[in-house]
């Protein structure tokens, strides 16, 4: 039994539903490890043992104590039935199609984190936004990337099934965080000569809605032209 728990839904930070809607303190209650990010899409943030890091946009990176802090999306879980891991010289379309295969993932929920040296690493990093808020896809055409190399780290993050696709990120969505904690975002490419970590397979998946918040009570979404924005605002 493993349970991934999401708040808010990527179709909402589509619909410009940016404003954070729940606390840090509450998401810390169902998970230790995650991903998110903060209100007004501030920033890319990596969970890992309860603590807290956001990359902001000006590609620093801010250890989160503040439990008021609020979320708009955030995915986390607690570790229950983690799997050793280990993969070989990779880029990222085949260490992330690699590991879909030999661990059978196309139809569960997945986290995986990974050690090691990234010879080459490219990470991009939203950008706070300010209201009246743009849809999510209005904010990756303005996200200032940043690059590392012979950078040692974790890449971080979950796999969904493309079922889901509106309700999270489809495929993989993976962060980058660096051991000293100075270099993180949401990784766009990679390269490494290997890497060792841990799998984690769910067999629940929770997802938690905004139901206090009116301007998510009266959200209309367009589900004609959801699945192709999502596609080019998240890959
Ligand atoms: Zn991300």
């Amino acid at each position: 039994m493993a349970t991934l728990y999401e708040h808010g839904t990527l179709a909402m930070l589509m619909a410009g539903k940016l404003a954070g809607t729940q606390t840090l303190g509450e998401l810390l209650k169902h998970g230790s490890y995650g991903l998110g990010t903060f209100d007004g899409l501030d920033g890319e943030v990596v969970i890992l043992d309860g603590e807290v890091y956001q990359a902001d946009a000006s590609g620093k990176v801010n250890h989160v104590t503040d439990m008021q802090t609020t979320l708009p999306f955030a995915s986390v879980h607690f570790p229950e039935n983690e799997v050793p891991l280990k993969v070989g010289e990779n880029d990222f379309a085949s260490l992330t199609s690699n590991l879909t295969k030999s661990y059978q993932l196309a139809n569960v929920f997945a986290y995986v984190k990974l050690d090691g040296v990234l010879d080459q690493v490219k990470i991009r990093i939203a950008p706070k936004q300010s209201k009246p808020y743009p849809g999510l896809l209005e904010v990756a055409k303005h996200q200032p990337t940043f690059e590392a190399s012979a950078i040692s780290g974790s890449v971080v993050g979950y796999y969904a099934p493309d079922i889901f696709g509106t309700v999270t990120a489809g495929g993989w969505h993976l962060h980058f965080i660096s051991d000293d904690r100075s270099f993180s975002g949401h990784i766009l490419s990679l390269s490494t000569k290997g890497l060792s970590g841990k799998l984690e397979i769910f067999d629940s998946f929770e997802q938690h809605l905004p139901i206090e918040n009116p301007e998510f009570r009266q959200m209309q979404v367009d589900t004609a032209s959801l699945q192709a924005g999502i596609e080019a605002a998240e890959h």
